[in-house]
């Protein structure tokens, strides 16, 4: 069975699964698991600015063995930083820690600052500033692909009524304990990618009894029964882990189904 790419408004095609860099310290532990990750097949990494671990995930990609345009890399401009100038500056700081000359997916991180309250709506003006120096880089061909993540409806609509390009992908959390359906809805009618982050819900998945009872009937792990479930539902989950052998693992999604039944099992 085929993994099936996800092509995005721009015809970039997306692999279905990424890796997760997400509390990998930078240095050897991020350059270790990601060198595992596409070992194990992976072809997209997730970071971001916030990470802090942008240097490592460079070097492994670099000493990785393949083409530059096989590995994708994703990566985030931070949540507190916005503006036109801002975003240029913090985009070529990213470029420099990732030891590359362009990104091939770039995402404002959060549509708010981290801990605002609120939706956040007084932000939107400065994530527009954002949006268009994305805009111009992805025009100046330095970013593949531009996107979102934490965006809501609300926010997609004041970002959409401005923007020249639409975003092509929303990273948001989904897993079987959290499906936010109305972002999702929104953005499959605004032909808007979804990836899903924290899609193993941060580890919560291996306590649920009814994904160990159905992973065992399936002869799968937990994860893979919760991954496959991602990748039926059209989302592009981006799991993280530290271990080679779980890795691997979380890539193994290729090769079985769910039915109707036990898609709903699951969430
Ligand atoms: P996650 O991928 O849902 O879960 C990771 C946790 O599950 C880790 O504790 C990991 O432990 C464990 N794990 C992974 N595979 C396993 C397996 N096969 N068996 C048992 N345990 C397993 O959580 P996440 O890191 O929050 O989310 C994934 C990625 O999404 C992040 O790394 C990041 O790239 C992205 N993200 C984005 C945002 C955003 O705002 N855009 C927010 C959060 C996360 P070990 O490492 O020990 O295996």
């Amino acid at each position: 069975m085929q993994e099936r790419k996800q092509k995005l408004q721009n015809g970039l095609l997306l692999p279905a699964i990424g890796f997760g860099t997400w509390l990998l310290s930078e240095g050897e532990e991020v350059r270790k698991a990601v060198i595992e990750a596409i070992d194990a097949g992976y072809r997209l990494i997730d970071t971001a600015a916030q990470y802090g671990n942008e240097k490592g995930i460079g070097k492994a990609v670099g000493e990785s063995g393949l083409d530059r345009k096989d590995v994708l890399i994703t990566t985030k401009l931070a949540a507190e930083t916005k503006g036109y100038e801002e975003t240029l500056r913090a985009f070529e700081a990213s470029l420099k820690r990732l030891d590359t000359n362009y990104v091939d997916l770039y995402l404002i991180h959060s549509p708010v600052p981290w801990g605002a309250r609120g939706d956040g709506m007084e932000y939107m003006e400065a994530n527009i500033a954002s949006w268009r120096a994305m805009e111009d880089l992805y025009r100046e061909r330095r970013i593949r692909a531009i996107g979102v993540s934490n965006f809501e409806p609300v926010h997609l609509d004041a970002l959409l009524a401005e923007a020249d390009i639409a975003p092509m992908v929303n990273q948001i959390e989904i897993n079987p304990f959290h499906e936010p359906k109305e972002t999702i809805a929104y953005c499959q009618a605004k032909d808007i990618v979804i990836q899903a982050y924290s899609p193993l819900a941060q580890g919560r998945v291996f306590s649920a009894r009814h994904l160990e009872e159905l992973a065992t009937e399936k002869g799968r792990t937990i994860a893979q029964v919760v991954l496959r479930w991602h990748y039926q539902k059209g989302f592009l989950p981006v799991p993280k882990s530290k271990n080679a052998e779980r890795i691997k693992e979380n890539i193994g999604i290729f090769d079985f189904e769910l039915d109707a039944k036990e898609m709903k099992r699951i969430g």
